[in-house]
């Protein structure tokens, strides 16, 4: 199986994509966590991404591509794999059908997170008390004002693939308001009827 997580920063897809991920026995694809491992390692892809991603915009659509195309290669992606941020841009999506089709692969279902925006920035500045709280370290785009700005470059960016993958019969919607617990049952059942078609 092979699927993408759609919606804004702050939506829940980590959170979502870790424990589908983990039921389903299939890596999950954060194209964000790879960047940050990239920076964290100092490779020339992340020195490129680093300033990119402090100041909450996207990386080019090529290194992008070019990460995922690579991991998908690897031998766990075999019995499919779950897109984590990614993709984020119309060119991304068509990359990512290229990429697939020239791997003879099939996307099976894009999940869209449907959530309410405000709610999200309560949610931010809760977790960034909590993490300060806690000691830890709160990530540089971790701050309101760049997770506003986040969130416009979703609307700009990533929003124009709701109608592209709707158009193409994939996308299903999931209420991102309800409980954790709720929306992986949303998710399962999503699953559940996709299986019986
Ligand atoms: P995330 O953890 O998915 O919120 O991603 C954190 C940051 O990494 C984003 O704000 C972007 O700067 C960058 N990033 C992650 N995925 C992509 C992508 N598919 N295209 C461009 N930039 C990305």
């Amino acid at each position: 199986m092979i699927l993408i997580f759609l919606g804004p920063p702050g939506a829940g897809k980590g959170t979502q994509a870790a424990l589908i991920a983990e039921k389903f026995g299939i890596p999950q694809l954060s194209t964000g966590d790879m960047l940050r491992g990239a920076v964290a390692a100092g490779t020339e892809i992340g020195k490129k991404a680093k300033a990119v991603m402090d100041a909450g915009n996207l990386v080019s659509d090529d290194i992008v591509a070019g990460i995922v195309s690579e991991r998908v290669d690897e031998e766990d992606c075999k019995p499919g794999f779950l897109l984590d941020g990614f993709p984020r841009t119309l060119v991304q999506a068509e990359m990512l059908d290229k990429i697939l089709t020239d791997k003879a692969r099939k996307l099976d279902v894009v999940l869209e997170l449907k959530v309410d925006e405000e709610e999200l920035v309560k949610r931010l500045n809760n977790r960034i008390m909590e993490t300060k709280a806690a000691g830890k370290e709160v990530r540089a785009d971790d701050n309101e004002e760049t997770f506003r700005h986040r969130l416009a470059v979703y609307h700009e960016q990533t929003a124009p693939l709701i109608p592209y993958y709707d158009e193409k019969g994939l996308l299903r919607e999931v209420n991102g308001m309800a409980s954790i617990e709720d929306v992986t049952a949303q998710i399962h059942a999503i699953f559940a009827d996709l299986e019986k078609a």
